[in-house]
């Protein structure tokens, strides 16, 4: 079966290049981690290594963690704890959204909250180049 990393993914190259920027060479295997987070976020290590199983992508467990800890060390992933166990995500740039917990359904956050958290960096004398705010709880569905 054919590999099918090789382009398409949104954000997959953008967040290659941080990678990059951070020192991380561009291995297959990388970008294989890197594709399929962009598809699923909030995968264990165990659930990253069968994906790219499946997708064709021979890398042993270790190093998928191996991989999962260097792009986080990279600042392009982030580990979130998830129904007890750890998943990892991609660590977007420019993204605000509301995260459930519990079902991972994101809600964008309104272009004008972000823009009274500029002004408010302005005011500080703080020079924003990015911003990225995830803020987790629960859904309205999710609720107990
Ligand atoms: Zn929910």
């Amino acid at each position: 079966m054919p590999v099918t990393f090789a382009a398409g993914s949104a954000g997959v190259e953008q967040i290659m290049d941080r990678a990059a920027q951070a020192g991380m060479r561009r291995t297959r295997a990388c970008r294989a981690v890197v594709t399929v987070l962009a598809r699923d976020a909030g995968l264990s290590a165990a659930a990253v290594h069968r994906r790219l199983a499946d997708e064709g992508v021979a890398v042993d467990l270790s190093t998928a963690h191996r991989v999962l800890a260097r792009l986080e060390r990279a600042g392009v992933v982030q580990a979130v704890s998830a129904g007890g166990s750890i998943g990892y995500r991609l660590v977007r740039r420019d993204v605000h959204s509301l995260v459930c917990r519990r079902c991972d359904r994101e809600v964008s956050v309104p272009a004008a909250v972000i823009a009274s958290l500029l002004a408010h960096a302005r005011r500080s004398g703080f020079e924003v180049s990015d911003t990225a705010l995830l803020t987790f709880g629960s859904c309205q569905d999710c609720e107990p």
